[in-house]
């Protein structure tokens, strides 16, 4: 297999982005020549040029990383991290939750839950810099922003509350959840970014 795409499968919406990588990776035409697997242990990330952590409940799954000793191996894995909302809050550099062992690979501050127990489930139509200035059919769950980026981040998108989309490097990370939908253009963008 050329390309080898790893989804964090320790809790969360982990079926829903191995379909969507799936997807993307045939839109991309290499479909017959990659697969997309499921990480729980370090030894899975091995060959992996990608790795997406998906959403779910972040301070579970930053527990259930150090449980499964993949704190280190995911902070120092060398490909693209695609971190979808409770992704984005396991990526940053600062979160506003002391139980949120933070992978500190994008360089931003992040709120859990940012949109309040009301509007907790929303859908937006999102303009996404690096889509062309296309938009893109988001939809937020309890989703997490970033109040406060650093200069190395790329902001892609923000909304009145704060930015939701952003890249950095090999890695993006965006406050919805791409991977419902059946729309692959983020997963594609972030693969060709990562040269696949
Ligand atoms: N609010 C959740 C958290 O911070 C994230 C929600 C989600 O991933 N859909 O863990």
């Amino acid at each position: 297999m050329d390309v080898k795409i790893g989804v964090l499968a320790l809790q969360g919406n982990v079926s829903e982005h191995i379909d969507a990588f799936v997807l993307a990776l045939d839109r991309l035409g290499c479909g017959r020549s990659s697969e997309v697997v499921t990480v729980r242990h370090p030894a899975d990330l091995e060959g992996c040029q990608a790795l997406a952590l998906p959403g779910g409940e972040s301070t579970t799954i930053s527990r259930l990383i150090d449980k499964n000793h993949l704190y280190e191996p995911i902070r120092t894995f060398p490909g693209g991290i695609f971190a979808t909302c409770a992704g984005m809050v396991l990526i940053a550099t600062h979160v506003d939750d002391a139980r949120i062992h933070t992978l500190n690979l994008i360089d931003m501050t992040v709120d859990r839950n940012a949109f309040g127990r009301q509007r907790e489930s929303f859908e937006t139509d999102l303009p996404i810099d690096s889509l062309g200035g296309e938009s893109f059919h988001a939809i937020f769950i309890r989703a997490p922003v970033a109040t406060h980026a650093g200069t190395s981040v790329k902001v892609l998108s923000r909304l009145d509350q704060g930015i939701v989309a952003v890249e950095q490097e090999k890695h993006m990370a965006l406050s919805f959840h791409p991977e419902l939908g059946g729309d692959t253009r983020l997963h594609e963008r972030f693969l060709k970014k990562i040269g696949i």
